[in-house]
């Protein structure tokens, strides 16, 4: 049995959507972790040498390691060359259920497109890529996931020497906004058009007998969009970066850099330390989102119509939707937070009002929603759910009109909002904790312990990860590590 079945497609396309690049092999790898549900859902061989494919130093039978090229806007500025700096695309397999997934490794050396970079990765962003991308998908969000880390044996100089890493990372596809911009920046309308084809029959199959495909495959990439980052907010969650080349056409959450979670409630929080504007703040996700779209848009503008008029009034009302499909999302998953699976027409006023008096009062978002959720089966709960305010009084006003509302409803709240509310989510604090005992001890225990906590966050959980960090062990910056 080969190790993966490989089924490759976008090797397929033309040569200047690549660079084959086989992966640069590494001084000592060995396995800090590998994924066994994932690979079984993968169809993969459980005995083969994982340490030595995940760290590439041995490339399967099969793969056809390749650099992706792709563009992108960082921070508002567009680089027409971005591509995989220090990724390679080990091959695509159709998983159990019949979806085509993407094998990259990341960190895997210096490739055309790695411009300044040593094409390595450093063994903290590996963990927190994993710890965080595999919460993600417990969380029931779409996301890239992590197959396995590897450790090199070799030291990455940064500020200064760390050790060595290696993800490997499975995706929907790797195909970002990005990658459409890198053929529009180059007037390459026939490789746009094998782009877009290439991404229907990935993403959007249906999108293929539409009367406009590409049209339906914009409108497809704006939806899922819309649902991601409402899906994130819905859980505290800041991506941090979110450049158009960190932007996937699957709606799957990529590219885990800077990202946190929110500890207190504050809507304009930030934590990456290269965020200077607050660009990507919490709260301005949703828009940032749409401008990313903007940018899709604008690429697909030559297949969307021959006249380019008609091209952006298609455009221009495709991105409208943007705002009420996020807008819905967003309002019917804070309904659920708060146990209300009907629409009333004072629901938005009663939940923002909550939102207000949690940020004023610098309450833990995952905490005061999950207290509540027991606090609607019984007012005993209250006093969990104040505990979480600065001014414990700060919901006296609140919890009665909310338990008014709940009144109204014909199903049980609570097995509804313990069902959308986790009890643990990755805590900025923990996810530092588990990297410095890697990085500076090679103790790998508390990365297993706060790994395997993440994985059933709809569970009742007493354990430490679970809480909120005192302030004196609040982490409030992340890095890129880049
Ligand atoms: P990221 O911040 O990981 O989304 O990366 C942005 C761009 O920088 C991508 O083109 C990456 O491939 C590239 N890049 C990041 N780190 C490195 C590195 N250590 N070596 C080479 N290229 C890199
Ligand atoms: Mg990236």
């Amino acid at each position: 049995m080969n190790a993966i079945s490989f089924d490759n497609r976008y090797a397929r396309l033309p040569p200047r959507f690549f660079a084959p690049r086989p992966p640069a092999p590494v001084a000592a790898p060995r396995l800090i972790k590998f994924n066994t549900a994932l690979a079984a859902e993968l169809g993969l061989d459980p005995d083969a040498p994982w340490a030595e494919i995940c760290a590439g130093n041995l490339v399967p039978e099969g793969a056809e390691p390749i650099a992706q090229a792709y563009a992108g806007h960082q921070f508002g500025h567009f680089t027409p060359q971005l591509g995989d700096g220090r990724a390679v695309l080990l091959g695509e397999v159709i998983d159990r259920a019949g979806r085509r997934r993407d094998i990259q490794l990341k960190g895997s050396g210096r490739t055309e497109f790695s411009r300044g970079g040593d094409g390595r990765a450093a063994l903290g962003p590996v963990l927190r890529e994993y710890l965080v991308a595999e919460a993600m998908a417990a969380l029931g969000i779409p996301t890239t996931r992590a197959l396995a880390a590897v450790a090199t044996g070799e030291a990455v100089r940064r500020e200064t020497n760390l050790p060595g890493a290696v993800l490997t990372r499975v995706a929907a596809s790797h195909i970002r906004v990005g990658t459409f911009q890198f053929f529009a920046a180059r007037g390459d309308t026939e490789a746009l058009r094998l782009l877009a084809d290439h991404a229907i029959a990935r993403h959007d199959p249906a999108a293929a007998s539409a009367e406009n495909p590409y049209r339906a495959f914009l409108q497809g990439v704006i939806a899922r969009q819309a649902s991601l980052v409402a899906q994130w907010l819905l859980v505290g969650f800041i991506h941090g970066v979110m450049n158009t080349d960190n932007c996937a056409v699957s709606g799957e959450t990529i590219d885990y850099g800077p990202c946190a979670f929110l500890d207190t409630y504050e809507p304009g929080k930030v934590f990456s330390s290269i965020d200077h504007g607050g660009r990507y703040a919490y709260a301005n996700q949703p828009r940032i989102a749409a401008w990313n779209l903007a940018r899709l848009a604008e690429c697909l503008l030559p297949l969307l119509a021959e006249n380019t008029d008609a091209a952006v009034a298609m455009a221009q009302e495709d991105l409208a939707e943007f705002g009420p499909t996020f807008e819905a999302a967003y309002e019917t998953g804070l309904r659920r937070k708060l146990g209300l699976s009907r629409s009333m027409p004072d629901d938005m006023a009663l939940i923002e009002d909550l939102l207000e008096r949690m940020a004023t009062n610098a309450a833990d978002f995952t905490l005061t929603f999950r207290h509540l959720s027991a606090a609607a089966e019984t007012p005993t709960a209250d006093a969990a759910v104040r505990a979480q305010f600065a001014n414990p009084n700060a919901l006296d006003a609140w919890l009665p009109v909310w338990r008014q509302r709940l009144a109204a409803e014909n199903t049980a709240p609570a097995p509804l909002m313990r069902a959308t509310n986790p009890a643990i989510i990755p805590r900025n604090h923990r996810i530092a904790e588990a990297i410095e005992a890697a990085v500076t001890n090679d103790d790998f225990a508390p990365f297993e312990a706060l790994h395997a906590a993440l994985a059933t966050p709809f569970e009742d959980h007493t354990s430490p990860y679970a809480a909120a960090p005192r302030p004196e062990q609040c982490v409030s910056q992340t890095f890129c590590g880049t």
